[in-house]
């Protein structure tokens, strides 16, 4: 059975579509051409799942390509555990869905071979002109794009700034920088070092270039306007100097690209034609703009479209708090269940349909807002309730001894596999005298709207009897600890009472046959919508009851259990088998993660407190 449906419906459409359908239509471009740009500095969250779907949805729709681009542009805070984690991540999300659109990285050209102009006209032919089968071949390895790879030719840019007079070298402080940048409302000043001769400046840029200033020394920048509204115009710098090794170059730089400086370029060589990034961006398309027209490049300009990023409720999307709450060991790690990372997410037992699903219908927007947790929690159940074999499972279990069934007697009863997909078959269940039910199916003083198993109460035990409680045994504290019930032995399927009606079924598992498991129940990792709202940090709202460990009576079937199908213990929720299951804590062979909840229950409780 093939497990992740391929039929992600398209997205409907938004302002950037519309953007590049007209392009489309009026045939600006030979091909649209989009890319996912993260910078490796910390493992992928579901807002970037969101983008992710909107550029590669993009690619897929209008017939071009996307590129995965590492934006590893600050060696500080970069690692390869993170290009790594990226490039699993991205494949996962769009595999089967939209790898075919993926960008061809070209195969045995480093940047070496292609710096200077004529050569990298070369490298990119090779990208335009690439035959489609080579792409989708190339495509399965998923080769990322690495801005790094192209430190030399926008090095050469630099220079021909420099060359025309509108980038200088500067000596200020970073802090003098700061200073005389000025603010919004203050105008900023010259530096001292602005009218710098183009040749005073080549040749200061090159001695930078080759090691010989320290951190800090001097900075090129490129000469706009101090007087600008938008302060990223008042000469922003673009190249600064930093003697670290790099996880891609190695020791081979000492200076290194601002991320502003570094994007356009890296964009332009790519051949992308539109750049969509979020709202933070919109200030500095100025300066995107103004770099690539001040270069008079041949080839057509890529332009910057920006929309809103998503933000949801109950979680934080930061990579700067994802990894506090990793080196804080507040959670396990990037792919702690509770985490929003793509790979906690996947781990958690999320198919990427569903997240496929949920990132292109939350809908692109130019304004901000928060999206609800249960507009994603929603996506997942009915994704799963689509796909998940039905299973029995008692989380805390009651003992009931069905006193008129005999001793040593099995049975074996057919049970639907999956209500929604007939093709999932059946499987047969053991029946015996000892059965576990759920504690809280059972209540000695009971309401009156409670259909379930009460002291005289008859309930139906779901694809077995009818059967009802005669008996409450407790132990010494009064703790009760068994139920004796007797059921309707005519009550099963085909069975002479099996038509009559109780109010209540519930579900159950064979004493005799059932198996320990290690259950760990999930929840939100915040009890507050907002965590970080005011300026709050966010530590505060954490949720204390985000992780439950149980040991719980499953039907035998599941020893069968593999971590890449999806079950839905009944009447309890969605689980998956955890990929670690022999390390279980509790020493059972079998560790099972709770998804989702059935129902939103957390919807019940804001009910319950209005
Ligand atoms: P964070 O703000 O979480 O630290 P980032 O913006 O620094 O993330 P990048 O690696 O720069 O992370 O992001 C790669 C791409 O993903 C960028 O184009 C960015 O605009 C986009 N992106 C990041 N966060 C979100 C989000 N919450 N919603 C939508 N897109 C996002
Ligand atoms: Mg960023």
């Amino acid at each position: 059975m093939s497990l992740e449906n391929k039929e992600t419906p398209s997205a409907p459409s938004d302002f950037i579509r519309d953007i590049v359908a007209r392009h489309v239509a009026e045939q600006k471009y030979p091909r649209v051409h989009t890319r996912f740009p993260p910078e490796p500095n910390g493992y992928l969250h579901i807002g970037h799942a969101k983008s992710i779907c909107l550029n590669f949805g993009i690619a897929r729709e209008f017939g071009g390509v996307c590129n995965l681009r590492m934006d590893d542009t600050n060696p500080a805070k970069e690692d390869v555990e993170y290009v790594d984690s990226i490039i699993e991540d991205v494949n996962w999300l769009i595999g089967g869905w939209a790898e075919d659109r993926l960008g061809l990285k070209p195969q045995g050209k480093t940047p070496e071979t292609i710096s200077g102009d004529g050569k990298r006209d070369f490298y990119l032919s090779s990208i335009f002109g690439t035959s489609e089968a080579e792409r989708i071949h190339s495509a399965v390895k998923l080769e990322p794009f690495y801005a790094s790879d192209y430190f030399d030719q926008i090095y050469d840019y630099a220079e021909k700034l420099v060359e025309k007079g509108s980038a200088f070298v500067c000596d200020l402080s970073p802090a003098d920088l700061e200073f005389y940048r000025g603010a919004p409302d203050r105008p900023g000043k010259d530096s001292p070092f602005r009218n710098r001769t183009p040749e005073e400046n080549l040749d200061l840029f090159q001695r930078m270039k080759a090691g010989e200033f320290p951190d800090g020394a001097c900075t090129l920048r490129a000469k706009i306007d101090m007087a600008s509204p938008n302060i990223w115009l008042r000469d922003p710098v673009i190249y600064r100097i930093k003697n670290a090794g790099h996880h891609h170059t190695g020791l081979k730089w000492r200076i290194y690209p601002m991320y502003d400086f570094a994007h356009c370029l890296s964009d332009y060589i790519e051949g992308v034609t539109h750049s969509i990034c979020t709202l933070e961006f919109e200030v500095h398309r100025p300066l995107y703009d103004w770099i690539l027209e001040n270069l008079t490049l041949p080839r057509a300009l890529p332009k910057q479209y920006e929309f809103a990023r998503l933000n949801l409720s109950y979680t934080v999307l930061s990579k700067r708090k994802l990894l506090q709450l990793v080196e804080e060991k507040i959670v396990t790690g990037w792919d702690d269940l509770r985490m929003p990372t793509i790979c906690g997410i996947r781990r958690r037992g999320v198919t990427s349909e569903a997240l496929r699903a949920f990132a292109c219908n939350i809908g692109i927007t130019k304004y901000n807002g928060l999206t609800d947790v249960a507009v994603l929690e929603h996506t997942i159940r009915e994704d799963l309730n689509r796909r998940a074999l039905r299973r029995l499972a008692v989380l805390r279990p009651l003992k009931v001894v069905i006193t008129n069934f005999p001793e040593g007697k099995g049975e074996e009863l057919s049970a639907v596999n999956n209500p929604e997909d007939e093709s999932a078959g059946r499987r047969k269940i053991p029946f015996s005298r000892e059965l576990f039910i759920e504690r809280e199916d059972f209540q000695e003083v009971a309401p009156p709207k409670f259909f379930r198993l009460k002291p005289g109460g008859e309930v139906r035990l779901k694809y077995a009897y009818i059967i009802k409680c005669d008996e409450v045994i407790k132990d010494a504290s009064g703790n009760i600890t068994e139920l004796r019930c007797t059921a309707d032995l005519d009550s099963k399927s085909g069975g002479a009472t099996a038509a009559r009606k109780v109010k209540g079924t519930i579900h159950w598992v064979s004493a005799a046959h059932a198996i320990d498991a290690e259950v760990r129940l999930y929840d939100r990792l915040f009890t507050e919508a907002e965590p970080e709202k005011d300026g709050r940090d966010f530590k505060s709202a954490l949720n204390p009851r985000s992780l439950e460990v149980i040991t719980a009576k499953i039907e035998p079937s599941l020893k069968d259990a593999t971590p890449e199908l999806r079950y839905q213990f009944e009447r309890i929720g969605y689980f998956t088998l955890d990929k670690d299951s022999r390390l279980s804590t509790l020493n059972h062979q079998l560790i099972f993660n709770r998804t989702i909840t059935l129902k939103d229950t957390w919807a019940k409780e804001a009910h319950k407190a209005a």
